[in-house]
This record gives structure tokens, C-alpha cells and sequence, in this order.
């Protein structure tokens, strides 16, 4: 379930904001404290608010007449006191993101923000972030968008890694597909996960060679042996460090030569 709730005050208020300074105004305004501590207070127009404290250390608010809320953030005081109320409700809040699709378990909206969760019930789906999320013609069996990640190859695996792993998929493609560049080791590199997807030796740890699989598509061979990935940013070598990704081959030489 969503439990991040927006708190929306509204009335007649005297707003104080300290600091080395102190503001005061008056007007019927409305306060929003957002779940990680932002208050805005906004008065009739434009998008600006008249006072603010953006995730605030604490906030605390008092119903007993009228209302009051303190927020508080290093040397910055934010209150806002109601002489006449208008309103005071909770409402439920998600992050906002793009639409990508219809959860299968309540019907709401699915949206893409960091990951992607459901705005109904907020079953929460943690996505890579060069990721791509399909359209819902690329639905999994359980219902689910499919998203197309590109590790080597370009997989197109449900949202939900229980219910198709990613790894798993990356791993049939390319665990020890490549052998360990090391001079002195004889080893396969592993598909493994060690916080992001690595290929590493196995004979890890008397070889602790190992890189994270880029974003992008294998399409050659680096001039060190190990292959070469398309990605947003170029071609470059499964080995970060490595330069020579874009070292002509001899024979391209000799062909161009012709
Ligand atoms: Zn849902
Ligand atoms: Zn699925
Ligand atoms: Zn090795
Ligand atoms: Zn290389």
C-alpha cells in the first residue's frame, strides 16, 4: 500500500521564516509538507512559493487551535500559524513518472520514475536505469510489462526479476564465453552479480580479474582479446581501462588499401 501521504493546511496564517533574517507575512495561503520534510507555503499566484524549507530535519504540527506547524533546518525556522482555518486533509502521494503500462494486480497506472511502481497498491519493480520499458503488446504472462535491457545482447525480460530473471538470461549468453585476460590464468570469466552484473575469473580470488558487463551490445573484438560493446557513449572495451577498442585491425589495414 501507498503510505506516503501530502499534508495540504489552508487558512487565514501568519508565516515567519527565520534565519539570520526574519520575514513575516500574513495572508490566506495554502502549506504542503511533502513526506520528506519539504514545506511550501503558496499564496494566489505564480508557481513560487512565499516561504519554503526543502526537507526540513523536522517538522511538527499542532491542532489544538487552529493550527500551527514548525519545520525546522539547521539555522532555518519555518512557522506557520492558522487565526482561521480552511482546511487540513491528508492525501495519498507517489512519485510522478511516465506512463508505462497497467499493473496486473489492481488495474492502476504503472509509472516510471526511478524504478517503476504501481500508483493503486505500489508494488514496486526496481529497473535498471538505461533500461527501456516496453509497450504492453510486449506483456509477460503474469501480466507485466516487458523491459529490453542490454547487457552483450539486448534482453527482453519481465519487470519482475522473480518472475524472469535478468541474470539468469545474461548468464545462458555469456557466462564463460570469454576467457580471463590475465597472461598467467587459464580461467573463464563467470556472469555474476556483485552489486551490478560482473564478469569475473573463476578462479577468483587467486585471479581477482573482473569487470561490470556494460550497457550495451558485444559487436567485436577489442585488440586485448576480450569483445568490444556498443553503447550510448561509443565503442569501448569490456575492460574499462582498456584503450584499445578502437584500434584498427591489420587486415581492415591492408583491405583499405586496395
Ligand atoms: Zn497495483
Ligand atoms: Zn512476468
Ligand atoms: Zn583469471
Ligand atoms: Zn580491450
Amino acid at each position: 500500500m501507498i503510505d506516503d501521504a501530502i499534508r495540504v493546511l489552508a487558512g487565514d496564517c501568519t508565516v515567519i521564516a527565520e534565519d539570520a533574517d526574519r520575514e513575516e507575512y500574513r495572508g490566506r495561503v495554502t502549506t504542503i509538507v511533502k513526506p520528506d520534510n519539504t514545506v511550501l507555503v503558496h499564496d494566489i499566484d505564480g508557481y513560487q512559493p512565499v516561504a519554503w524549507l526543502t526537507r526540513a530535519d523536522s517538522v511538527s504540527s499542532d491542532r489544538r487551535d487552529g493550527f500551527s506547524v514548525v519545520a525546522k533546518k539547521g539555522t532555518q525556522t519555518l512557522r506557520i500559524a492558522a487565526h482561521e482555518r480552511d482546511g487540513f486533509a491528508h492525501y495519498p502521494a507517489s512519485a510522478a513518472g511516465t506512463p508505462v503500462g497497467t499493473c496486473p494486480d489492481c488495474g492502476a497506472a504503472l509509472v516510471r520514475s526511478s524504478g517503476v511502481h504501481c500508483v493503486g497498491c505500489g508494488d514496486r519493480y526496481g529497473v535498471p536505469a538505461d533500461a527501456t520499458v516496453r509497450d504492453e503488446h510486449c506483456g509477460c504472462d503474469c501480466g507485466l510489462p516487458k523491459m529490453r535491457v542490454e547487457r552483450g545482447l539486448a534482453f527482453n525480460v519481465c519487470l519482475d526479476r522473480g518472475c524472469e530473471s535478468l541474470d539468469a538470461a545474461v548468464k545462458e549468453a555469456f557466462d564463460r564465453e570469454w576467457a580471463c585476460p590475465k597472461a598467467d590464468c587459464d580461467g573463464d570469466l563467470r556472469i555474476l552479480r556483485r552489486g551490478g552484473l560482473i564478469a569475473g575469473c573463476e578462479h577468483y580470488p587467486d585471479c581477482d580479474t573482473g569487470f561490470a558487463v556494460p550497457a550495451g551490445v558485444v559487436d567485436g573484438e577489442c585488440a586485448c582479446g576480450l569483445p568490444t560493446f556498443e553503447t550510448a557513449s561509443g565503442i569501448r572495451c569490456l575492460d574499462a581501462t582498456c584503450d584499445r577498442a578502437l584500434e584498427t585491425p591489420l587486415e581492415d589495414d591492408a583491405a583499405a588499401d586496395d
